[in-house]
């Protein structure tokens, strides 16, 4: 995976840290289960579902029961921390937590690994063309599958 190799560790500690600064910032609570949910989304930049999480939290001994990840995941949502991959049913760290933003991703279908883009104006080029339908937007998610770099590269 030659392409996605970068500092990982200082990538991990810069999303805590600004998932602590944020928190903070807000009055929300990071408890340390939240914070090991969120450090484990972070450990790849792949997409990660609620069950490998469950599975990893196990392994660490910990109890966590489903309804606790789920609440934890969708703490993390609330406060932009992590982004949804709908369609894998799964969940990606995000880097801007500290301001909403339009955001697109790219999914490599070969080795999960997840590239979150911001193309500007593609949120409102949607929204007016769905109002021209007489559509009132409630959420919108733009996912590309295919093939990374590396993948591309090793196939
Ligand atoms: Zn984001
Ligand atoms: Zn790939």
């Amino acid at each position: 995976m030659a392409s996605h190799a970068h500092d990982h560790e200082q990538c991990i500690s810069e999303a805590l840290g600004s998932a602590e600064r944020v928190c903070a910032q807000r009055g929300a609570r990071l408890t340390p289960l939240r914070k090991r949910v969120l450090e484990l989304i972070w450990e790849s930049h792949e997409a990660m579902k609620a069950y490998d999480l469950l599975d990893r939290l196990g392994q660490e001994g910990g109890s966590a029961k489903p309804p606790t990840v789920y609440r934890a995941l969708d703490f993390l949502l609330a406060q932009g921390l992590v982004h949804r991959i709908e369609s894998e049913n799964a969940y990606v760290g995000c880097r801007h937590p500290e301001r909403t933003h339009e955001f697109q991703l790219l999914i490599c279908d070969g080795c999960r690994h997840v590239e979150e883009i911001a193309v500007s104006g593609v949120t409102e080029a949607l929204g007016k063309h769905a109002k021209k339908q007489g559509f009132t937007v409630t959420s919108q998610t733009v996912e590309i599958h295919g093939q990374c770099p590396s993948c591309r590269d090793s196939a």
